[in-house]
Formats: structure tokens, sequence, C-alpha cells
């Protein structure tokens, strides 16, 4: 397996006490360092292209964020900008692309540990932490490259509103998710189907809050058998990990057990497809909880 990361992630900055902060990015470098000494590889992150933005977000959203560049601004009421988040957004966008593109390239699973989050950035607007929808411009890249079948599991606590809408009509990207429901953003109803072309291509199994391990593992039963249907061509996971116990944010009680336990049942979905498997990270704000997951869903992935 490939890390995408960079120290770089911390430059990001959020205002004080806002759950987005960069101590996250110091979980993500000491996760990439362990990964090296224990012989694995991790790579530095390339910035996306504005082509590679534009397949998912106007050119007016993309050029009001590279207005910001260099200063503080408030994007929405959860989503603020420091200086350098310009160009951190595009690292995180570019490191979700990159991952998609080793997995396709070499069939070798990739994951790219970045912030800010990106799921709920929709076409148009920033939105709940999210500035560039980094898992959409990753498939929507690889959707670029003729990839007929995309799937797109979202594994955040949240529904990832600005992934299912830019995707809606399109058969092409099969955007599946778990999250707390009724909660933050609103969306995610079970009968959020898709429409037009890409009625169907929307799966929505929206969790009660206190949902537990075997909660999740019933839901994910049922998108495993959604998945052998699509036969995706690239599985791209929304990896957030605030679905934990400890997280602050939300109300599920998962393990980390719980967690590794979806992503063996997402890497053997993959398998099953003979499909690449490509992860970006989402959410999870209690900070030895997302530590302990990533090193569990490394350790089921992890094949240096
Ligand atoms: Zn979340």
């Amino acid at each position: 397996m490939l890390l995408i990361s960079s120290k770089r992630f911390q430059e990001h900055t959020t205002p004080p006490g806002h759950p987005e902060r960069p101590e996250r990015a110091e979980v993500f470098d000491r996760i990439a360092a362990s990964w090296r000494e224990r012989g694995g590889r991790v790579v530095e992150p390339r910035a996306a292209t504005r082509d590679e933005l534009l397949r998912v977000h106007d050119e007016a959203y993309v050029a009001a964020i590279e207005a910001v560049n260099g200063r503080a601004a408030m994007l929405d009421p959860d989503t603020f900008t420091s200086p350098e988040s310009y160009e951190v957004a595009l690292l995180a966008a570019g490191a979700a692309v990159q991952a998609a593109e080793h997995a396709l390239d070499t069939r070798e699973t990739a994951f790219a540990l970045v912030r800010p989050p990106g799921h709920h950035a929709e076409r148009d607007k920033a939105m709940g932490f999210c500035l560039f929808n980094n898992v959409a411009v990753a498939a929507a890249a690889a959707v670029a490259r003729g990839l007929a079948r995309v799937a797109i599991v979202d594994i955040d606590v949240h529904h990832g509103n600005g992934t299912q809408w830019m995707f809606y009509a399109d058969p092409r990207v099969f955007y599946v998710s778990t999250h707390q429901y009724p909660f933050y953003p609103g969306t995610g109803a079970a009968n959020e189907t898709g429409t037009g072309a890409g009625k169907g291509f929307t799966l929505n199994v929206p969790l009660a809050a206190g949902a537990r391990d075997a909660d999740y593992e019933i839901a994910y039963g049922e998108i495993a058998r959604a998945l052998d249907r699509y036969a995706p061509e690239l599985l791209l996971v929304s990896a957030g990990y605030d679905a934990h116990a400890a997280d602050p944010l939300a109300s599920m009680r998962v393990s980390t057990e719980g967690y590794a336990q979806i992503v063996r049942t997402l890497r053997d979905s993959a398998a099953r497809a003979r499909c690449p498997l490509a992860l970006v990270t989402e959410g999870g704000y209690d900070l030895d909880a997302l530590a302990s997951c990533l090193d569990a869903t490394i350790a089921v992935l992890g094949a240096i």
C-alpha cells in the first residue's frame, strides 16, 4: 500500500476550538512516519490542476476560493480559510487524484491522508469544513480516463451531500453512504437514490444515533451485495472516522475494531470485483480515535 501525505496539511489553520484542526495532520504525520519506519512507501502529494477541479466545481467557485488565497476568510459558519488554505486544499484534492491514479496504474491500494476534508463541498460552495471535494475530484479523474463504473463508499458519520449531488444523475459513479440520520447536513434519506440516468446509483443507508458495530456490520453486508451487483472498476473510500464512539461531534458507538471490520468488508468487495482500491480521509475529530482507526485501516490493507 502507498500512503500519500505531507506536513503541509498542518498549514491550513482554523479558529481556536475548531474540531477540524491542524493537530489532525500531526496524527497523519505520525502514521506516515511509522509506515515509513516499517518499510512502507510515503509520497508527497501534488496539487490538483484547474481542469481536475472544474470537472466537479464551478469555475466561479474555484475562482472564489483562489481569491481568498493569502488571507483568512469565513466561507460558511463552519468553514474557514487561513492564508495557506487554497494551496493546501489543492494538495488535498491532488492527493486524492494521485491515490486513484496509483491504484489504477499499479493495482496497489493507495491511501491519501489529507485535510481539509472534502465530501460536504458542493459544486458551487464550501461547506462543513470542506473546500474542494477531494474524493469527487478523484472519481471524476477516473471517469475522465474512461472508467464506466466508479464506486465511492463514504464511511464518515456525516452524509456526503456534496459528493452525492455531483454524481446524482451519473451512473458512472455509484455513491454509497452510511451516516447518522437525521443529522448534519440533513441529506441522505434512504429515498435519495439518484435521478435520470443516475437513478439507482446512489445508495444511502441512514442509521439512528447510537448505532454500534453490529448495526454497521448489517449495513455493510447490504453495501457489499450492492457493490457486487455494480462491479466497480475502481473503489474509492471517503474514510471518515467520526462514527467512532469517542468522536466529539457525532453520537455513534463504533469501535476501532468496528472500523477495521468495515475496511475488511470493503477490501473484500474490491477483491471480488478485481478492482483497485483508493482511500482518502474525511472527518475524525478525536485525535486518539483517529490515530487508532488509521492504524487499524492500514493493518487491514497493509502489505508493504
Ligand atoms: Zn464527518
